[in-house]
């Protein structure tokens, strides 16, 4: 259910609300709008009776939701979230870069490429300290070692950090390291990890499971955001179908859908999309025109001794090319551009 304040109501009447849904065990989540403020609530496995709540002072409506992703649905908040970081708001009318190795590989490259990427504009390197892979004989990441390169590339050059976290025992390590923390694809649906992060104070980039329905997926929102943790960005990274031209089927139009569904941010992942660095251009204009709040992109100063993905990764001049699109083409979609001109 979704208690509607009137305009005017008072900071004292906002909390007898919150109070009376507490009395009844419910979780209140108060989502204050650019007018009023909503409450959401949540914990409820039947109907609440919405007269409980009409009647208290400073209350306009209360609404039943029907989604059961409640907090992640439009219903609950009609508004898009906007998304703030230390960087820059992520969300409306915005076009947010994310670009980087798939991993952390050592000091020497990710302090070159954070350097790199902030001269061009970028202002969030993604790369993995905890790296989820096939084959538990492949390069697993650098671990804590890796969060701290991190770390120290943000201290050095201001630069964002997008890292994902694996397990709930690296929780505070990789909150503390990142400005973004990333749920990989085969974690959708780790629920005590969604759960965990539902503590985070950092945002949240969430990927689609290789085989999720979008409700799969706002349900696995639902369980961050039911934790107290808003701030979660939707990021499609394709999906297994029976098509082997590329490494998965992007699934771009899961994007209009879950912006009528949801009003978080969704972000597209062209690079574990198609897994060839070929298509990456191609697939990260069209993720733009169909609505994308941002790209997460691989790049890597020297693809070829990539420990990880390197066949996806953009290399320079192709960040450039991708650069000058990212500045001309968001203002036709009534965003600002990605990246500054003189940097481009
Ligand atoms: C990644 O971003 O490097 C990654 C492992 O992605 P995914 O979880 O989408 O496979
Ligand atoms: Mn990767």
């Amino acid at each position: 259910m979704l208690v509607v304040m009137r305009p005017e109501a008072t900071p004292a009447e906002i909390a007898r609300v919150l109070e009376a849904i507490r009395h009844l065990g419910l979780t209140p989540h108060p989502l204050p709008g650019a007018t009023r403020t909503a409450i959401g609530i949540t914990g409820n496995t039947g109907a609440v009776d919405k007269a409980r709540f009409v009647v208290l002072p400073g209350v306009e409506d209360a609404i039943r939701v029907t989604k059961p992703y409640k907090l992640a649905s439009r219903e609950m908040h009609r508004d898009d979230t906007v998304i703030t970081t230390p960087q820059g708001t992520v969300g409306p009318k915005t076009l947010t870069v994310i670009a980087g190795p798939c991993s952390v590989e050592g000091e020497g490259m990710i302090l070159e490429c954070a350097a790199h990427l902030m001269s061009r504009g970028v202002k969030f390197l993604r790369a993995g300290a905890f790296k989820p892979r096939t084959s538990p004989y492949a390069f697993q990441g650098m671990g804590l070692g890796g969060l701290a390169i991190l770390k120290k590339a943000r201290e050095q050059t201001g630069i964002g950090i997008v890292t994902e976290l694996m397990d709930v025992e690296h929780a505070e390590a990789v909150e503390e390291a990142s400005d973004i923390i990333q749920i990989g694809t085969r974690n959708m649906q780790n629920f005590s990890l969604l759960k965990r992060v539902g503590q985070c104070r950092k945002p949240v980039l969430l990927k689609r499971g290789m085989s999720a329905t979008l409700e799969d997926w706002l349900m696995a929102a639902e369980y961050v955001m039911a934790g107290g943790n808003y701030q979660v960005i939707l990021c499609e990274r394709g999906v297994r179908t029976f098509s082997d031209h590329s490494r998965n089927t992007l699934d771009l139009s899961v994007i209009p859908p879950a912006k009528s569904m949801s009003h978080l941010p969704i972000f597209v992942d062209p690079s574990h999309g198609t897994g060839k660095r070929a298509y990456v251009p191609a697939m990260s204009l069209a993720a733009l025109a169909s609505g994308a709040d941002g790209l997460l992109v691989d790049v890597h100063p020297h693809p070829e001794t990539a420990l990880c993905d390197g066949p996806q990764a953009l290399v320079d001049g192709d960040l450039r090319d991708l650069a000058h699109a990212v500045r001309v083409l968001p203002p036709l979609f009534d965003r600002a551009p990605a990246l500054p001109e003189s940097q481009v």
